[in-house]
């Protein structure tokens, strides 16, 4: 009797503790492309109201790296959403080779939307792609849609990814228009306060703007070096060049696609964000009631800078202060208008980036930029004398070229399909000369792997018999002292069929290979090397701490504050979130629960 009047009482007090801790605004912000290095770097230069007070009032996590690959800022935002790695939630990249229709596909690219405001070249977006549920998502279904679910960013894929599929609404700056567009996969018109905001034109008030730094040259002297390397290429970028100060007007005369291009490269398109967040908050009455809202802001205009000029530029460093500023603007607004003990903070990044090459030379290491050619040539080289019979059998014309190789392309312009080291094949060809498919890739692999500077290859069948034979192996989920990363060693009976892959790099190859999206062979290159097309002086995308390693910081009641070593991912912040809230686990989440900075009344 006794007990069970103990046991109905504990029971309430949990139940009682749970909607005391409720908050009514749960607020992600997430930076894109922000090494965890720039937190601790930078730190004596912050403000009180930003960073400080996140890291100070916050649960800190100091080791949350990504556990996949690639690190890129469509599954980044999804995976801090689902608490899921590419290789399940529909995202396996910002964009991959579709083989049915051989064209490149963007993660958010929907032909059956309708793109609102905006022109009529911005691509029309939609979250129809994702196969996961976010913590948004089953906040709205935990609350009969109660709950208002919205997402905000520069980026469409970083606006309308992190909500979900049943947000309510996600808003992005138009890259022609220069105003906050939408898609009809919401509704069927922009809400008036939108148009309202558009009719400021929002962007075009920075026509020009001066970006100088925010301190005085001998800090940027101390904390980043010399400004305008030579290596700070922007040749590509009209109007501007790499030392400070950056007039904002993209060689244009008046604002248009070139100057928005700009304004991207700039800290002032994360002002813009700010200030339509606020007015998001506002308008749609964010965070008013006892019904959790969520609203998600990503900040892009870190990551153009810091591909542009490169992390160890004065640049980067002066965008980083003013984010701190931006973000302890956003805080104080919350603040006033919905209290920050009501609110849950949440602060992550997508992904890191890569130092420029001249840093990796002052390491002492050789940095190499491998185009995708060099990988196509060598595969080339070693599939076409090993099939020639075949192919020249079955095709009837014999030439000495195989086609093995899927292409893809817009119109006449056709090229070898390889993206992210993901190279694909032809199954279609294979088929016809009976090739096999284990076969072909792996001597591709062979040959790839003498090019200089690539450090591992992984085929399709490797990828595919590891998973049939340990489902687990690519799972995220493990406690907090343990194993991380799933533990393929301690799996005895399965390392025959995952050979190979029984190593850090290979799990996070795992953790990224998606059946559907994926390529059939995956090309890792070493650490400090640059692989692919891109023009980009600095990049990311990599399994390397400077591309994996971010800030996760969790700020509100039932968070205790202070720092954790404990080993985390940002796949962790959905299902601590889900837990907290008390609603249902998103979908696919393999994160773990981040019981250590958890209020014992929450977590059990
Ligand atoms: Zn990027």
């Amino acid at each position: 009797m006794t007990a069970i009047v103990l046991l109905s009482l504990w029971s309430f007090n949990l139940t009682f503790s749970q909607k005391e801790n409720r908050p009514r605004l749960v607020l992600l912000i997430v930076i894109d492309q922000f090494r965890y290095d720039y937190l601790t770097r930078f730190e004596p230069l912050f403000g009180n109201g930003g960073f400080r007070r996140l890291t100070r009032q916050g649960a800190y996590w100091t080791k949350a790296n990504y556990p996949y690959i690639p690190t890129k800022t469509a599954p980044g935002h999804t995976a801090i959403a689902t608490g899921a790695p590419p290789s399940v939630t529909g995202i396996a990249g910002n964009e991959w080779i579709d083989r049915e229709s051989a064209k490149r596909i963007t993660s958010i690219g929907d032909s059956a939307a309708k793109t609102l405001g905006g022109s009529s070249r911005d691509t029309a977006s939609s979250p129809r792609r994702l196969e996961a549920s976010t913590f948004g998502d089953e906040l709205r279904i935990a609350t009969n849609d109660r709950a208002k679910v919205i997402g905000i960013s520069d980026k469409p894929r970083a606006a309308i990814l992190p909500p979900g599929r049943r947000a309510n609404a996600a808003y992005w700056l138009s890259s022609y228009a220069g105003d906050v567009i939408s898609s009809n996969y919401y509704f069927e018109r922009l809400p008036d306060w939108v148009v309202e905001f558009n009719q400021t034109h929002p962007l075009d008030k920075y026509f020009g703007a001066r970006w100088d730094r925010l301190l005085p040259e001998a800090k940027y002297l101390k904390y980043a070096g010399p400004d305008a390397p030579e290596w700070e290429n922007i040749g590509n970028a009209p109007g501007d060049t790499n030392r400070f100060p950056h007039t904002i007007t993209g060689g244009a005369t008046k604002p248009g696609a070139a100057y928005y291009d700009a304004l991207d490269h700039s800290p002032f398109v994360n002002d813009v964000l700010i200030s339509f967040a606020e007015l998001a908050i506002e308008k749609e009455q964010l965070g008013a009631d006892e019904i959790t809202d969520v609203l998600t802001v990503s900040l892009s205009g870190n990551d153009h800078v810091g591909h542009r000029f490169g992390p160890d530029s004065q640049e980067v460093m002066d965008i980083s202060l003013r984010v701190d500023q931006q973000i302890a603007t956003l805080l104080d607004y919350v603040d006033g208008k919905i209290g920050l003990k009501n609110t849950l903070v949440i602060f992550s990044s997508d992904h890191g980036v890569a130092p420029l090459l001249d840093k990796s030379w002052a390491l002492g290491v050789r940095p190499t930029r491998i185009a995708n050619t060099t990988v196509m040539t060598a595969v080339h080289a070693a599939i076409a004398p090993r099939y020639q019979a075949a192919h020249a059998n079955n095709s009837g014309s014999g030439p000495a070229l195989d086609d093995y190789i899927l292409q893809y392309g817009e119109g006449a312009t056709k090229r070898d399909a390889i993206i992210n080291g993901n190279v694909y094949f032809n199954l279609e060809a294979l088929k016809r000369d009976r090739v096999s498919l284990d076969e072909v890739t792996r001597i591709a692999g062979e040959a790839v792997m003498k090019v200089p500077g690539i450090a591992q290859v992984f085929t399709r069948s490797q990828l595919e018999r590891c998973r049939l034979a340990c489902p687990t192996c690519d799972r995220s989920t493990s406690n907090s002292k343990g194993r991380r990363f799933g533990s393929l060693e301690s799996q005895h009976s399965v390392s025959d069929a995952c050979s190979g892959i029984d190593n850090e790099i290979g799990r996070r190859v795992l953790r990224g290979f998606s059946s559907n999206q994926s390529g059939d062979l995956i090309v890792v290159q070493k650490p400090n090397t640059y692989l692919g097309d891109s023009v980009d002086p600095a990049n990311h995308g990599t399994p390397y701490s400077y591309d994996t390693h971010v800030p996760l910081i969790i700020m509100g009641r039932g968070f205790k504050p202070g720092r954790y070593h404990q080993v985390a991912t940002p796949l962790d912040i959905a299902p601590t979130v889900s837990l907290y809230l008390g609603i249902r686990q998103p979908s696919k989440s393999q994160g773990r629960i981040l019981r250590e900075a958890l209020d014992p009344a929450i977590k059990n």
